[in-house]
């Protein structure tokens, strides 16, 4: 068998366009969405994805503003800056960049964010909101993941889904999502004895795991459907997912790429949450996209 390739920068573009409608119509009624985007420090890979994030909500008209701090940023001085942020009235979505450097707390910085702005969807009010079902922000990545599901017509409900990784912004929450779609969830961790003999029962596979090829197609499903979170660089430069896509695409049925599978998911749901969150403080549109049934 040969995967069908899921071609997530299609599909993410598709999604942004629904979104530049959203805008559109919010810019009508004089309404401007805007994401604010905190740097602390000069990490490169940091600064490249801030600049994605913001060139693609300047594409659609959100408007995108980064506050650049120093790596001499104190816990207080970062705080200070969010609450800023929170009770600016022109600020919809309040993004801090993460990782931030050593000597931040970052467990507190995200819980300073006031939670209808936390459009990253990490703050505890949005998580222990997705874990009851209530309205919440989702976290991107795992929510980018469902969409893309979605969009291809993928059979989730009744189905066995294996999460390989159980951080709070990827794994746990992608399970929440998957349990709420009616998968039968199986989540694993590097204290997982045997990973082959777990992932070898899905029928949706998700690897957020950071480990270069760590699935092999020995060990995935014939017929499954693998979704590569993972995002590792090689020492040569290269960048590949968790997922050895040579192997695995010989078995699976249904294969996202690295890169040009989850991560341009990962950036269209910001801004879905961020056009949201505009919506709401304006009083318009529906909370049904982010309602959990
Ligand atoms: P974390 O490092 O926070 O979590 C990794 C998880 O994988 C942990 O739960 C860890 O287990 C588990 N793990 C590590 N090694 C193994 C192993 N050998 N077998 C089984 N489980 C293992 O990473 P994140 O969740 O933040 O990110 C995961 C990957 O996704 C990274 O490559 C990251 O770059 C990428 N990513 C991509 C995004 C995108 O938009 N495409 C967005 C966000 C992340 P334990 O808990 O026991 O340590």
């Amino acid at each position: 068998m040969t995967a069908r390739i899921i071609d997530g920068k299609a599909i993410a573009a598709e999604f942004r366009q629904e979104q530049a409608i959203r805008v559109a119509r919010l810019r009508d009624a004089g309404i401007v969405p805007g994401l604010d985007v905190v740097i602390v420090g000069d990490n490169a890979a940091s600064r490249v994805y801030v600049r994605n994030k913001a060139l693609a909500s300047e594409a659609i008209g959100i408007r995108s503003r980064i506050h650049e701090l120093p790596e001499s940023t104190t816990q207080a001085q970062l705080i200070a800056a969010v609450n800023r942020l929170n009770i600016d009235p022109s600020v919809h979505g309040i993004l801090v960049q993460l990782p931030l450097p050593g000597h931040l707390d970052s467990h507190d910085v995200i819980l300073a964010i006031a939670p209808e702005k936390d459009v990253d969807g990490f703050h505890h009010d949005n998580i222990g909101a997705l874990v009851v079902g209530d309205p919440a922000f989702y976290p991107c990545t795992p929510w980018g993941v469902m969409k893309l599901l979605e969009h291809e017509d993928v059979p989730v409900e009744g189905r066995h889904a294996v999460v390989v990784g159980r951080s709070n912004i990827v794994g746990k929450p992608m399970a929440l999502l998957l349990i709420r779609a009616g998968a039968t969830v199986t989540v694993c961790h590097s204290k997982t004895t045997d990973l082959g003999a777990m992932t070898r029962q899905a029928d949706i596979l998700v690897a957020a795991a950071g480990r270069a090829k760590l699935i092999r197609g020995d060990m995935v499903k014939p017929g499954a459907t693998v979704i590569d979170v993972g995002v590792n660089r090689l020492p040569d430069g290269k960048l590949v997912g968790d997922v050895d896509f040579e192997s695995v695409s010989q078995v699976a049925a249904r294969i996202t790429p690295v890169p040009g599978g989850v991560g341009p998911m990962t950036i269209a749901m910001l801004l879905a949450n961020t056009v949201h969150s505009a919506e709401r403080a304006a009083g318009l549109g529906s909370r049904a996209e982010t309602r959990i049934a």
